[in-house]
């Protein structure tokens, strides 16, 4: 516990982490204190961070730390640079699921290996944002043996349209910190007008914490976006209310007196380890939606794909046909569900894996392939050569190549990169050594006659260097 705050704390100066002061706080303030957070850390927040710095504001990041590095979102220096402006990181989990869906095993793999990315990175994570403020008795638990000190929920406050009845703002201390309520999210609907609303009620209320909760930054360019002009109009209104004593603008753990707390460690909690082959390889084990559990469609670029149930091999039930019938960019397939161990097959760094899947298609398909990494992050790594079309069903194999440095699982499918159809059923990964099926017949034959002169002769060999030896001495 003591050494992990130390080495935290140094980690903390080695990104020379601002003092979070405030430099507009009118002395004795009171009103409410709000908190700027901004859930998801996509690129686009950065020109947020950078508006709200120079209005001596600062504010907490919840970070989905599997997607730090990939287009859209922060990297690791944005990261860095948010927290050296003295915003406050918090975590938001590897990869986003709605934690009250996944097993509770999963959902706890989610928050404490998140937190433990973070901390390696050299942040201070305290508070918690659940994705699709999704959660349940078993995550709240998780997220405090995590280490975490509270959590925010999207929703519970009173907002423009929703909730109208609801408090205004959490009184403090908060009565649950586990589930710290909001008034929802921002998007591109709401008017300046009703920002300052929302703000103005809590202020009405005399004190409280009301946390406000942001998305993208940009103009209409998400559902979920408030444009940088409006925010910056905000910003400079929150920054005035502040000088004029109404309100105090603090990070989420300033503001529920958790920032001068040791931080508190964070347990090592393994990746799951799932058969090391595809989790319900058959696709019979359908949700209630009616997918195949632990899959997912995965279409990318730009065409349209469909993916429906289909009758299996040999008549039976449980494969899945996906379609293309436009198509310019990408490919359309199945794949076991990314995730950190409930499904995604384990796999080993410098492995190769035989993979077999059976198939009927219209059109040539590949093997798209995708690995994990020991922080939770997938990447694409590699296609198999085509495979040609098959009316009837037949099966395609493939042995991978080595898997890169750092591999913890795979996740792998049939892609269609054209229009078309392909129905999948059954999958299977191996572990191999031997990424060549034993030889039999005459050849097979020869080749042992081979082997065994060749051991005959370096046995004679050994013998005749031992002997020469023994008369050298
Ligand atoms: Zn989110």
């Amino acid at each position: 516990m003591l050494a992990m705050a130390a080495a935290t704390a140094v980690g903390s100066a080695a990104l020379g982490i601002a003092s979070p002061a405030s430099a507009h706080a009118a002395p004795g303030s009171s009103g409410p204190v709000v908190s700027i957070t901004f859930d998801d850390s996509t690129a686009d927040q950065l020109a947020a961070a950078d508006v709200l710095e120079r209005l001596g504001l600062r504010a907490t990041f919840f970070v989905i730390s599997g997607h730090i590095d990939e287009p859209g979102y922060f990297t690791r220096d944005d990261l860095d640079r948010v927290a050296r402006q003295g915003h406050e990181i918090g975590g938001h989990t590897v990869l986003h699921p709605r934690l009250a869906e996944v097993s509770a095993d999963e959902a706890r793999r989610e928050i404490c290996l998140d937190r433990t990315n973070l901390t390696e990175w050299g942040h201070e994570p305290r508070v918690l944002a659940y994705p699709f403020s999704s959660t349940a008795p078993s995550v709240e638990d998780s997220a405090r043996s995590c280490g975490y000190d509270a959590a925010r929920l999207v929703g519970g406050l009173a907002a423009r349209d929703s909730c109208v009845a609801c408090d205004k703002t959490e009184a403090m201390p908060l009565q649950d910190p586990f589930s710290a309520r909001s008034p929802g999210q921002f998007d591109p609907t709401w008017t300046l007008p009703e920002m300052q609303t929302l703000v103005l009620d809590a202020e009405r209320t005399g004190g409280g914490w009301l946390p406000l909760v942001f998305h993208h930054i940009c103009d209409a360019c998400e559902d979920n976006a408030v444009g940088l002009t409006q925010f910056s109009a905000f910003a400079d209104w929150l920054a005035a209310r502040q000088a004029a004593g109404t309100l105090t603008v603090r990070t989420a753990s300033e503001a529920l007196g958790l920032a001068a707390l040791p931080l508190r460690e964070t347990p090592d909690v393994p990746f799951g380890a799932p058969p090391s082959s595809p989790v319900n390889p058959t696709l019979e084990d359908r949700g209630p939606d009616g997918r195949p559990v632990c899959w997912t469609f995965a279409p990318s670029g730009v065409n349209t794909a469909t993916v429906a149930a289909a009758p299996g091999r040999g008549g039976g039930s449980g494969a899945e046909r996906i379609t293309v019938t436009e198509y310019r960019s990408g490919d359309a397939k199945l794949l076991p569900t990314m995730d950190l161990g409930d499904c995604a097959p384990a796999a080993s760094e410098g492995h190769r894996y035989r993979l077999a899947t059976g198939f009927q298609s219209d059109a040539p398909v590949q093997y798209a392939l995708f690995v994990r990494d020991f922080h939770g992050s997938w990447s694409y790594w590699t296609s198999s050569p085509f495979f040609a079309a098959s009316e009837r069903w037949d099966e395609a194999r493939w042995v991978t190549p080595e898997t890169p440095p750092g591999t913890t699982a795979l996740s792998f499918g049939l892609a269609l990169t054209g229009v078309g159809s392909l129905t999948v059923d059954s999958t299977t990964m191996t572990p191999t050594v031997d990424p060549f099926p034993p030889l039999s017949g005459p050849r097979a034959l020869a080749i042992a006659a081979i082997s065994g002169a060749a051991a005959l002769v370096l046995a004679t060999i050994g013998l005749w260097v031992r002997r020469a030896r023994r008369t050298a001495h």
